[in-house]
């Protein structure tokens, strides 16, 4: 009866920073809608605020605290979770009244700090979650973090002190999910970690059990197995954050034969080897250049997408022309630059010979007008051929969509014009017919 029915308390969730951080957003909200909360869109009219925030930047740690004080100043009643709860004072000095401060992947204090402020009114009948939990992004495609924290020391990145080392997720876990997901409809599983080629060293490898109607089968948690396994599933598999170690030539088997995308998104963040010494990437002595040229025989498709820091401490304009030249020798497909920003903690920011400002941007600049002759000539290559592309939203000349070569949200998509309309999540072969800088456009001629 509607009077004796109580009201179900209300959570706006604020989701910042990059997919790892998307994914421990679903899961507290996954556990916030088992236990009866709602979700609304708007702070005003919430019952509480939960803002994950990113750290890791600067600038991200200003849109972090603009965010909180934007909740403070709508709602009141604000949990800040996420990398910069790692440095709760930063917080409590701009915002002393939230309410609680957790740190990341730390699920069970976000919930019992939202439980102290609005306590659960759990119906078992009427708060049902969908079995593959509550994902934030579209139901067509779905992140799949398969490991938490990182053991490398890269001197930029503070994430090792945020997150810790290495903890991968055993492989029969991991697949699990991912065919739940695949169960309740999403085509396209985006693999992320923070390095997702060193997934499963912390368990030496060690094989877990996964069930299958099929049967059981024993997979190995290893980067190369667990993508032979979500091979299997039936949907796209791309892979992120994949660093050059040697075993991932192995890999391009796996895309030469169509069991995952054609796709790698490598950080490499730099091309000169003096350069990346200083940064202390992981492989970063790996012969590149030839490896890649190799891959590119066995897999003539393959898209690279990378990122790649600008104005380095001690970067000499030999060494940015270095990586200039790299972009257009290797070809990398889509690539996104930052200009160095110091982070609070990071061993970079005492490196000598700080590149000025002003250089800096002029790198940048460099660098985009690079990257963007490379993608526009890579791109070109794809008119006139057929493409199977993703329909990511659906318009009244056809939709938008993606190839195998675009990841959500970072590359490129598709304009796709179509004699019928297109559904969100289906996959039509497109012929492409014009090519941009960073976008595509064609007809469908197949569904
Ligand atoms: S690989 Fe390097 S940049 Fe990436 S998370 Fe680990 S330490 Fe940071």
């Amino acid at each position: 009866m509607a009077e004796t029915a109580q009201k179900s308390p209300r959570i706006s969730f604020v989701s910042l920073g990059c997919p790892k951080a998307l994914v421990d957003s679903e899961r507290i909200v996954t556990r916030l809608r088992a236990e009866g909360y709602e979700l609304t869109k708007t702070h005003a009219g919430a019952d509480l605020v939960i803002v994950n925030t990113c750290g890791f930047l600067d600038s991200a740690k200003a849109e972090s605290l603009k965010a909180i004080g934007d909740a403070l100043a709508e709602n009141g009643k604000v949990v800040v979770t996420g990398c910069m709860g790692a440095e709760p004072d930063q917080i409590t000095a701009a915002h002393p009244g939230v309410l609680a401060i957790t740190g990341p992947q730390q699920y069970e204090s976000v919930l019992t700090a939202v439980h102290a402020a609005v306590p659960p009114q759990h119906d078992p009948f009427l708060d049902l979650v969908p079995d593959q939990g509550v994902k934030l992004t579209p139901r067509h495609y779905a992140y799949l973090k398969i490991s938490e924290g990182c053991s490398n020391r890269c001197t930029f990145c503070i994430i090792p002190k945020l997150r810790g080392d290495l903890v991968s997720r055993p492989a029969g876990e991991v697949l699990r999910e991912a065919e739940k997901l695949v169960k309740a409809g999403v085509k396209e599983l985006l693999v992320i970690s923070q390095d997702t080629s060193a997934y499963g060293q912390d368990l030496r490898y060690a094989p877990s059990l996964w069930k299958r109607a099929d049967g059981e089968k024993e997979v190995a948690t290893r980067f190369l197995d667990l993508a032979a396994a979500l091979g299997e599933l039936g949907a796209w598999v791309r892979l992120h954050y994949v660093y050059p170690y040697p075993h991932v030539d192995a890999v391009m088997d796996l895309m030469a034969a169509g069991k995952v995308l054609p796709y790698l998104d490598i950080p490499f963040q730099h091309a000169s080897p003096s350069v990346l010494r200083r940064m202390k990437r992981p492989a970063a002595q790996e012969k590149t250049l030839a490896r890649i040229q190799a891959w590119r025989e066995k897999v003539p498709d393959l898209t690279l997408r990378s990122t790649f820091i600008v104005g380095f401490p001690g970067e000499t304009e030999a060494e940015f022309q270095e990586l200039l030249d790299f972009l257009d020798a290797a070809e990398i497909d889509r690539a996104g630059a930052f200009k160095f920003e110091p982070v609070a903690g990071a061993p970079a920011n005492a490196l000598e010979n700080p590149v000025p400002d002003e250089v800096k941007a002029e790198r940048y600049d460099r660098f985009m007008r690079t990257q963007q002759v490379v993608s526009a000539r890579r791109l070109k290559r794809k008119v006139g051929t057929r493409q199977q592309v993703i329909i990511d939203s659906v318009t009244p000349f056809g939709g938008i969509g993606r190839t195998k070569g675009d990841a959500p949200e970072i590359d490129g998509t598709v304009k796709v014009s179509a004699r019928r309309p297109l559904r969100v999540g289906e996959i039509a072969t497109v012929k492409i017919e014009a090519s941009g800088p960073y976008d595509l456009s064609g007809t469908a001629v197949g569904f």
